[in-house]
């Protein structure tokens, strides 16, 4: 255990109130240290208040449509339903307060002092409190202040939105452009396209979800464009014109048509969250993602300082921010060297179908081990069978063939992430086909496929 220092007002002053944050912040905690972090917006960072959390929300309730759509099949008769987004959006705003207090209760708890404040780094044991002009000194200082939306240089993209933005929105958005076509962009496009809204989804390039198999994003591209919602690739934005109606028109690139949009949403990536932050102060230089490099332990190249989560730019998602806040915390206040592993992350797309995978892709797999077996399934989820929908389901397994182990595995389908989390310890265990196909089907499933591949 470190002991507080006496020169110093911390053992750990935390930058960002986020999952890597908040779990750093509580474990040093737990582990006796004196620590304080600083949060300029709300506690809880992105997943919790305008990220992964808030939007499953609007998820599931865009699912309403698909089933209330169906239910009729199954002998429902459903009058008068209808949508009303503010309703949805104050919800989720509560759920949001809720989580909020929660975060800002387990500081409290584990007697982590937070300042709701812009902390800038002065020196290697310094920062500065931008409002209340408070300077405190720390042993350590933890930069988790994650990532920022990314928004191309365009004319008018101060009439678009972001992802920050998009929960708040006044009105459901009758027709929506989104640019981009990674995670941000496909699972509002999903959750727009329920609601009723038309849906263009803008891309610079003529892919969607790269670093997905390419099975899976045929697969979805098809379903989605069924579903209709209407893709322009290759197609770079020019600029954005508000008219006085407010309405928006899009021009692209591309040559083609402009759209006109109620609300476009820029998905474009998100960059680490570094301006302002102080980095010249201590002589850490940004790399070529404008990440803070940092080595295993999370330390920067000033000794003192160090960093997780998306402002490291080494895998964008909440649980790896979460872990290497504890690997952080445990190694430097706990004595308990722990490295985080970035091998078999399973990851999924809230999209609609959502799809969800871990390992690597077949093309991934073929030009890392060569001898790679692939078996899969396409299948009509029980749940359509009724219904006139076509969209099928469809799972990959890819296995190594010198060795028989299942090295990924890839889905789309209703409740794709639900079923690939539990698959993913199989592979995380590096279990083989052997072993898949040893184990009996659960009927009726669909996960019950990933035993009966052959
Ligand atoms: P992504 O990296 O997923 O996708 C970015 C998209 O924007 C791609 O389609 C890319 O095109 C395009 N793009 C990139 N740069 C530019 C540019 N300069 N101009 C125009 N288009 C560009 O980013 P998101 O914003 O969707 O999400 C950010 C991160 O947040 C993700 O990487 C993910 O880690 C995380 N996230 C995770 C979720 C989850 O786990 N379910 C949900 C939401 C976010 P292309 O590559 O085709 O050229």
């Amino acid at each position: 255990m470190t002991m507080a220092q006496p020169q110093f007002d911390y053992d750990l002053f935390v930058i960002g109130a986020g999952s890597g944050g908040v779990r750093a912040s509580r474990i040093a905690a737990g582990h006796g240290a004196s620590v304080a972090v600083a949060e300029e917006f709300r506690i809880g960072g992105t997943c919790v208040i305008r990220g992964c959390v808030p939007k499953k929300l609007l998820v599931y309730a865009s699912q309403f449509a698909d089933d209330l759509a169906h239910a009729a099949d199954y002998g429902w008769t459903i009058q008068g339903a209808r949508f009303d987004w503010p309703t949805l959006r104050d919800a989720v705003a509560r759920d949001v307060d809720r989580l909020n207090a929660a975060y800002t209760r387990t500081l409290d708890s584990n007697k982590v002092a937070h300042f709701l404040d812009r902390a800038e780094i002065t020196g290697p044991n310094s920062v500065r409190l931008k409002q209340s002009g408070q300077t405190i000194t720390a042993k350590n200082i933890l930069i988790a202040t994650g990532a920022w939306p990314m928004m191309p240089p365009f004319a008018g993209a101060e009439h678009c939105i972001t992802s920050n933005e998009v929960f708040g929105l006044d009105t459901l958005p009758q027709r929506v452009v989104i640019a981009g076509a990674g995670y941000i962009a496909m699972e509002f496009a999903g959750i727009f396209n329920a609601l009723g809204s038309t849906v263009t989804v803008v891309n610079r390039s003529d892919a969607i979800l790269r670093g997905y198999d390419i099975d899976l994003r045929e697969r979805l591209l098809a379903i989605t464009r069924a579903r209709g919602i209407t893709y322009r690739f290759n197609a770079p934005f020019d600029r954005v014109d508000k008219h006085s109606d407010g309405s928006l028109r899009v021009h692209l690139q591309d040559g083609g048509e402009p759209i006109d949009a109620d609300a476009v949403l820029v998905a474009t990536g998100r960059t680490p969250n570094t301006a302002g932050l102080g980095l010249d102060q201590v002589g850490i230089a940004l790399g070529a993602r404008g990440e803070i490099p940092v080595d295993a332990d999370g330390r920067t190249s000033c000794p003192s300082v160090f960093a997780v989560g998306d402002v490291t730019d080494r895998v964008q998602l909440t649980p790896i921010a979460i872990r290497e806040g504890q690997a952080f915390a445990d190694g430097q206040f706990g004595k308990k060297h722990s490295a985080v592993s970035y091998d078999a992350i399973p990851s999924a797309v809230f999209s609609q179908p959502p799809l969800a995978a871990v390992g690597p892709t077949e093309a991934e797999a073929r030009a890392s081990h060569g001898d790679v077996k692939t078996y899969t399934s396409d299948f009509r989820p029980m749940k359509n069978i009724f219904s006139q929908r076509i969209e099928r389901g469809f799972y990959k397994l890819v296995v190594d063939g010198a060795t028989d182990r299942v090295l990924g595995i890839h889905m789309i389908g209703p409740d794709a992430p639900e079923i690939l989390q539990a698959a993913a310890i199989a592979v995380k265990a590096g279990l083989t086909k052997a072993d898949f196909d040893a184990t009996v089907a659960l009927h009726p499933s669909m996960a019950e496929e990933l035993v009966l591949m052959r």
